[in-house]
């Protein structure tokens, strides 16, 4: 399999995290009920002339009330969910206090709460304050024995919490990767290509780093499984992939973009390298690739982007360079128009 693109395509929390796509709509979920339950409280603490508490609950419900029309709105939500959980823990404490040891019990859900809607690093250093805070609590209420078994046994359902997410991340992981692909050759797919470039375009423009493109085209490819059959064909394009990757760099990103053609994404590099690239992989092609003694050889069009170039223009004069090379008489390198 070629290499799988890391986080810059797909973004390290996407790839790492899956739940980090529910994020917001559990976070939305709990401030709807929240502010359900602390309106009326907050209407009746000030109705009772308890301002300071009132003002708390108002305060409270209008930070819930910003994030929760934020989501609903797709923006960002502008006070952080680390914030609005750090309630919880004190909620927790709180309500043991007016409980007693039974209110402990909370720290079941809560720090499940915490894992949907915390980032995992985030989640665990809360997780770790509710434990230690309510087992202490727990100590001064019920004694050692309850603590140790409290204490025990949320340890076990933060470890569980982990361990799952860990296997739900990896099916995450490996999902995310199969679906960008093709598994025939194991080079990328063209789904994959289109937020790959996407990336480069945007990089480009941030920092003015070059980009150019290889789109490489197996010639007379219908020949060869007419000739030695479909499965002789499919070998020819694994091969294929094996040499275009022997060349590449590891920065490099290989794309099967159709059935006998492949797209090699060039990060940082100008398209007199890239030619000299693709003169080099050419003359590999024709030189080493035989398949039943007929030589394979390829036409490859090289195109380096220009400034405020879309993906589409950018694409188009790759392509018309590769027909150029098709044009004159295949097993060639043709760079795009109007290069020096
Ligand atoms: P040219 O030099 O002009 O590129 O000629 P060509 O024969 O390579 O191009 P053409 O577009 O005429 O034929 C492409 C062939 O690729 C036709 C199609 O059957 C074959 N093909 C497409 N996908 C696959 C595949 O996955 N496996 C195999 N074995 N063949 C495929
Ligand atoms: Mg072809
Ligand atoms: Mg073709």
């Amino acid at each position: 399999m070629s290499r799988i693109a890391r986080p810059a395509i797909f973004g390290m929390r996407e790839r790492n995290d899956a739940l980090a796509a529910y994020r917001g709509r559990v976070i939305y979920m709990l401030a709807i009920v929240a502010i359900v339950v602390m309106l009326p409280v907050a209407i009746k603490n000030f109705m009772q002339g308890q301002y300071a508490l009132g003002i708390g609950d108002a305060f409270g419900i209008l930070i819930l009330a910003v994030d929760a029309i934020a989501i609903r709105r797709k923006r960002r939500p502008p006070v952080p969910f680390a914030l609005i959980l750090i309630p919880a823990i004190a909620g927790v404490l709180l309500t043991m206090r007016w409980q007693g040891f039974s209110g402990a019990l909370w720290s079941y859900p809560v720090v499940l709460l915490f894992h949907f809607a915390l980032s995992r690093r985030v989640a665990n250093v809360y997780c770790l304050l509710q434990l230690v805070g309510t087992s202490l609590m727990v100590y001064q209420l019920a004694g050692l024995d309850a603590t140790v078994r409290y204490f025990v046994t949320l340890l076990l359902t933060i470890l569980l919490i982990n361990l799952a997410l860990n296997i739900v991340d990896d099916l995450h992981h490996r999902l995310v990767a199969q679906s960008c692909v093709d598994p025939l050759t194991g080079a990328y797919n063209r789904r994959h290509m289109e937020s790959c470039l996407d990336h480069a375009i945007a990089r480009s423009r941030r920092d003015g780093t070059p980009a150019s493109l290889l789109l490489i085209d197996i010639d007379h490819f219908k020949r060869i499984n007419d000739s030695h059959g479909h499965a002789a064909g499919d070998q020819v394009l694994r091969e294929m992939v094996a040499v275009i990757n022997g060349h590449a760099r590891q920065r490099d990103l290989l794309f099967r973009t159709g059935g006998e053609e492949f797209l090699l994404l060039l990060p940082d590099t100008h398209e007199d390298d890239a030619l000299r690239l693709a003169e080099a992989l050419r003359v590999a092609v024709a030189g080493q690739f035989c398949t039943h003694a007929a030589p394979v050889t390829v036409s490859i069009g090289v195109s380096e982007r220009r400034r405020d170039e879309s993906m589409d223009a950018w694409l188009k004069q790759a392509d018309d360079a590769l027909y150029q090379a098709k044009e004159t008489g295949r097993n060639r390198v043709v760079r795009r128009a109007g290069s020096a």
